[in-house]
């Protein structure tokens, strides 16, 4: 919600430029005048014992016009710290104009797993500024991360840095560099993603329509795949089925919802996300155990490691 945002000054900025510039606002030496807001703002900068006058001023096109007593620009053919420094501090006044002295109110995001045809994705929701009942998407831009701030949010927030592409320098915003979510969770990066974002209680399955479905994180061990021929009630032959198994615990597969079928398989069952052992990694997925009609075609390749009962 910047008012003026870096690129609209037309000069570029060195990083050490602006490590400098927020130093100054950090230390107190930048002094707004008094009139400064509505478009143009000015400011004396305390620059060892002396002071630079910096100004910035957007007109009604929302052209940015600027200039700082300081021969920087006109040295280097880059921005100066001190305009820097009052681009920062324009952009925390408005920021309190809008929102108050204590700035805007923290931001409690909801992550929702969502598939897209063979990807498992994620991406962050909220409820919006105006506490809308029905979820919207929260972008991961700089301004809203910003606002993500219990202990538990930041460790998802760093679990997703590199799905997200990393983060921007604060200066430069401090979203992802990639903030249209939502982003796939490969298998790599999958467990510490959804362990961190599972640790919040916010973690959900996107809906279809409606809802999103709560999930958890199963705390145990991975589940065993095991398939198997059973008798077909229906009929006078057996079926293949399919079983995820860990000690006494069993659940078909007919109630357990694939949504990952790479090499980490993941699959949600009684609102529960639990991983799947890969054992036959080299040439089988959950999706061809879960694609019945592919079953019979691929029977006759791989007979050899159904159990059968
Ligand atoms: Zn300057």
């Amino acid at each position: 919600m910047s008012v003026i945002k870096p690129e609209d000054l037309g000069v570029p900025f060195t990083d050490a430029t602006k490590d400098e510039g927020r130093s100054l606002v950090q230390d107190g030496d930048v002094q707004l005048m008094e009139g400064s807001g509505d478009g143009a703002w000015e400011a004396q900068v305390r620059f060892f014992r002396r002071y630079h006058h910096v100004w910035l001023e957007r007109d009604s096109n929302g052209a940015v016009t600027h200039e700082c007593s300081c021969p920087h620009l006109e040295n280097e053919g880059s921005g100066c710290a001190h305009l820097w420094a009052l681009l920062l501090t324009v952009d925390r006044e408005e920021r309190e104009a809008a929102f108050g002295d204590a700035g805007p109110p923290p931001i409690v995001p909801v992550y929702l797993i969502e598939r897209h045809r063979k990807q498992l994705k994620i991406g962050l929701w909220w409820s919006g500024d105006d506490d809308s009942p029905k979820l919207r998407r929260l972008p991961a831009d700089g301004d809203h991360l910003s606002r993500v701030t219990s202990g538990a949010d930041v460790q998802v927030l760093k679990a997703l840095e590199p799905v997200g592409g990393g983060r921007r320098n604060l200066l430069d915003g401090g979203g992802f560099m990639e903030p249209d979510g939502p982003w796939p969770l490969l298998a790599e990066e999958r467990s510490a993603v959804l362990r961190a974002a599972g640790a919040t209680g916010r973690l959900g399955l996107a809906p279809e329509g409606g809802d999103p479905t709560p999930l958890s994180l199963d705390a145990g061990d991975a589940f065993e795949l095991v398939l198997g021929f059973a008798p077909d009630p229906a009929a006078p032959q057996l079926k293949l089925a399919g079983w995820i198994v860990r000690g006494d615990e069993r659940h078909d597969l007919v109630d357990c919802d694939a949504i990952a079928t790479d090499r980490d398989p993941v699959v949600v069952v009684d609102g529960r996300i639990c991983s799947v052992a890969a054992l036959y990694r080299r040439k089988m997925t959950l999706e061809f155990v879960v694609s019945c009609q592919r079953i019979p075609n691929c029977l006759t390749g791989w007979h050899g490691i159904f159990h059968a009962i």
